[in-house]
């Protein structure tokens, strides 16, 4: 089989040596005769993995003491609710900046549970994200939301929305543990796994206490923030096989050199493809420098009929997944942690041949 190099958006590639790792104590976990997802969640293996998980993420991200870590269900979108629901109980508003479809989904959604005012972040007509100095109406919202990296048209923002002393909550489903952050700037952060922290089925919180308590009555217990931080994100079975694969990846990262290292290496691979795509006649990117995402860079050739060509091409020497998402056609390559910079050059050199021959 030629090597191959999955360039999804999510469910993305994992760490080959997290995968190895799972496959060779599959079937004998912690010398139980039995794998990891056939044990209970109460049990003492099973209790050990997941304090050192979130043991290891802290440390990942250098999470301040004052923050709980969430290990939910429900995807991203389900926090898109949850969110309001546990947040937007005192001043009944919340602020969304919107730079992009997720943005955009998550005002959409949290709209059906409180009134949502929403700012297009994006300077007219281009993916370029203008001034985002929001102090002076912050305060009139019970959170500030955004997303830092937009998925589909790979654009992140790399300022800190300016929102006084208001709580600001981010969407990182497609950025976390990528490069280094201040969580101490946050209220809410939250990320579904399945971009860069694991399998599908699990979504990570991290809620700074003081806004732990405050969730309307009706909220499902499954999402209040309070019930789940008082279970140990147990209220009901969790995903363990997604708990288990999410916790060999941070040890992984970890040994890998945490996430100081992953924003070197995510930076090397980003500029490698982006200095690429600058230099080429054929290929465009039409993000602005400043917000070209560090994990999805995105491409087209203008050429709708060329574009399939090239996934196609790329299909069959191993480059998969290349095919952007369907509401903006072209290409996308999201090159998460996992991604070894080999993938990245790999595609480099098939985008150089591809430019030639069809020049
Ligand atoms: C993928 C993605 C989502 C949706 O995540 P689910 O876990 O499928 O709900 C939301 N936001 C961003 C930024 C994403 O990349």
């Amino acid at each position: 089989m030629t090597q191959v190099f999955n360039f999804s958006a999510g469910p993305a590639m994992m760490p080959k040596a997290v995968l190895e790792h799972a496959q060779q104590e599959l079937l004998n976990w912690q010398n139980q005769g039995t794998s990891v997802m056939e044990v209970s969640h109460r049990g003492k293996y099973f209790m050990e993995m997941i304090t050192q998980a979130e043991k290891d993420f802290r440390q990942l991200y250098h999470i301040p003491d004052n923050y709980k870590v969430l290990f939910l269900q429900g995807g991203a979108r389900g926090q898109f609710a949850a969110l309001p629901m546990n947040l937007a109980n005192n001043k009944g508003k919340a602020l969304y900046l919107t730079s992009g479809h997720w943005s955009a989904t998550a005002a959409k959604e949290a709209s059906s549970f409180t009134e949502v005012d929403e700012v297009n972040i994006l300077l007219e007509g281009k993916l370029e994200v203008g001034e985002l100095d929001f102090s002076q109406i912050a305060a009139e919202y019970d959170y500030v939301h955004y997303c830092p990296n937009e998925t589909i048209s790979g654009v992140e923002i790399f300022d800190l929305p300016k929102v006084g002393s208001a709580v600001l909550v981010a969407d990182m489903s497609s950025n976390i543990l990528s490069r280094e952050i201040d969580v101490s700037k946050f209220g809410v952060i939250y990320a579904g796994a399945q971009k860069n922290l694991g399998p599908a089925g699990i979504t990570i919180v991290i809620v700074r206490e003081d806004l732990i308590g405050q969730a309307r009555k009706e909220t499902p217990s499954i999402w209040n923030y309070e019930v789940q931080s008082k279970n140990d994100s147990m209220i009901n079975t969790p995903p363990t096989f997604a708990w288990y694969l999410c916790s060999l990846v941070f040890k992984h990262l970890l040994e890998q050199g945490g996430v100081q290292e992953m924003e070197k290496r995510n930076q090397q691979k980003a500029q490698l493809l982006y200095d690429f795509l600058d230099q080429s006649a054929l290929y465009h990117n039409v993000v602005a420098p400043q917000n070209r995402s560090l994990m999805n860079v995105t491409f087209t050739t203008n050429n709708d009929e060329l574009n399939a060509k090239f996934v196609a091409e790329a299909t069959a020497c191993g480059l998969q997944a290349l095919k952007g998402h369907k509401v903006l056609g072209g290409m996308r390559a999201s090159i998460y942690n996992a991604m070894p910079i080999e993938g990245v050059q790999a595609l480099i050199e098939f985008m150089r041949k591809f430019e030639t021959e069809n020049n």
